[in-house]
């Protein structure tokens, strides 16, 4: 097992990973920028360094400086988190350089699901189910139109290097296709650097729903089910659940076991969740992220177990701690993630939080770095904390989550919390009957007030 891990990341997420290492009797660096020397996590860690200041690429994307924390305080390994480095395959080589230990996939692995258009061959070859579309990149919008013109419209024009929902168009005739081809390209360059785009099938209302997965490197993997995102806004997800209101136990097992051999196949190594867009009871892999995600949460409430352990169990070297026959699911979770935002216009509402109270009881985890007094920095992302809430069934975690939400109070900013009151009430929400689209639709009559 690892002497000391050093947690390259920040926020909530880095709260959650120092806990784990906690209970695992590991010690724990925390980095942080010169806007985060008041976080939580460098308070609770054993020790703290500062990589630089409030700009990410001169701190949480620093890897000289990351490095460099890791040798003056000798931590034998780096967990990532999301997001940042954590799916950065040359972060993975320049540590295994230094032999310091990538809590994470191989470096292989990283690459090859970075590249969307590598990953969607992989999965074919694997026997996981795609999204029709053209095999490769496009090269012009010619080609683009040959390709739609056997698929059908409408199409998606997404970026090989994709994430975060930049570099996605849609055309939804011929006309619009040069255009839709042409601003996916400018925008995947300016993002990320490159203009690769492919082409795929526009599902009208598909479902999100993705597979967790854990392997250990030496062909052993077992899936964790499943997490419904499909409450999405601009391609983000806000509430995630397990399992899925609208899969089965047999629809589970059977998506689960194709993706648990495909990793099995490929001697997959750490947590993974490979993405599917569902309609019409068919799945249609999207992509695969080799990460924690931020939605894990869902999965250990039903699961019963601490997918970060795991992750740092594996990435030491031992065998998974559960075979596929040891996992169970039980009753029903959802996450909220609460934002630091205006609630109708989704405005970034950095500042400091003048109260805190966060709710309690059976069945309810806050996931969340801020206190009383602490100052969110309009550098990163605005996520205050996430909300996860357990019940034996999906209409007892909806009645609990009602009550939580009603409890939990932060003042002094604004939050998206007015929105997660106004959902869990919602007929549809209640019902399950939501597909990706649906909460855009909702906010446009929505209405939310603040509060
Ligand atoms: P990113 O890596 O940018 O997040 P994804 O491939 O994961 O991109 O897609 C993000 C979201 O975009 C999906 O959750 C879904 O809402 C939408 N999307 C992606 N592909 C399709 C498609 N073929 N049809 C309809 N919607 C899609």
């Amino acid at each position: 097992m690892f002497d000391k891990i050093l947690i390259a990341n920040r926020g909530e997420i880095a709260l959650r990973i120092l806990r784990a290492c906690k209970e695992l009797g590991i010690a724990t660096v925390a980095v942080h920028s010169t806007a985060d020397a008041n976080a939580m996590s460098v308070r609770l860690a054993d020790e703290s360094v500062c990589i630089g200041p409030p700009l990410v690429r001169e701190s949480y994307l620093n890897i000289p400086a990351l490095i460099a924390a890791c040798e003056i305080t000798g931590a034998d390994a780096v967990h990532p988190g999301y997001g940042f480095l954590s799916e950065n395959a040359n972060f993975a080589d320049v540590l295994a350089e230094h032999r310091i230990a990538f809590i994470g996939p191989k470096a292989e692995h990283i690459r090859l699901m970075g590249d969307k258009i590598e990953a969607k061959r992989t999965a074919l070859r694997l026997g996981i189910p795609c999204v029709p579309g053209s095999e490769g990149g496009i090269a012009d919008p010619a080609e683009a139109l040959r390709v739609a013109g056997e698929i059908g419209f409408p199409v998606l024009i997404k970026a090989a290097a994709g994430g975060g929902g930049r570099g996605m168009k849609i055309a939804r005739s011929a006309k619009d296709l040069t255009y839709a081809v042409q601003t996916a390209q400018t925008e995947a360059k300016a993002a990320f650097g490159d203009d690769t785009v492919y082409i795929e099938k526009y599902l009208e209302k598909p479902r999100h729903i993705e597979i967790q997965v854990i392997g250990d490197g030496r062909g052993n993997a077992v899936h964790l089910g499943e997490r419904d995102c499909s409450l999405q806004r601009r391609h983000q997800t806000v509430w995630e659940e397990s399992p899925s209101p609208v899969l089965d136990s047999a629809a589970r097992n059977r998506i689960g076991e194709i993706v648990a051999n495909a990793m099995r196949e490929i001697a997959y190594e750490g947590v993974g969740t490979v993405e599917f867009l569902y309609e019409n009871g068919q799945f249609y892999f999207i992509e695969m992220n080799t990460r924690i995600q931020v939605e894990h949460p869902v999965t250990e409430m039903i699961t019963g177990i601490d997918l970060v352990i795991e992750q740092i169990r594996v990435a030491a070297g031992s065998p998974l701690s559960v075979t596929q026959e040891d996992i169970h699911f039980n009753g029903h979770a959802v996450e909220c993630r609460i934002n630091a935002e205006h609630p109708q216009t989704f405005r970034p509402s950095p500042g400091q939080i003048s109260y805190f109270h966060t709710p309690g009881g059976l069945g309810v985890r806050v996931d969340s770095a801020a206190y009383q007094g602490y100052t969110i920095p309009p550098h990163y992302d605005s996520l205050v904390g996430k909300l996860i809430v357990h019940g034996r069934n999906r209409t007892e975690c909806l009645m609990r989550l009602r009550r939580a939400i009603d409890e939990f109070v932060v003042d002094g900013i604004d939050t998206t919390l007015p929105l997660f009151r106004n959902l869990v009430r919602n007929p549809d929400i209640q019902d399950g009957m939501y597909d990706i689209h649906w909460l855009e639709n909702h906010l446009k009559t929505g209405g939310i007030e603040p509060e």
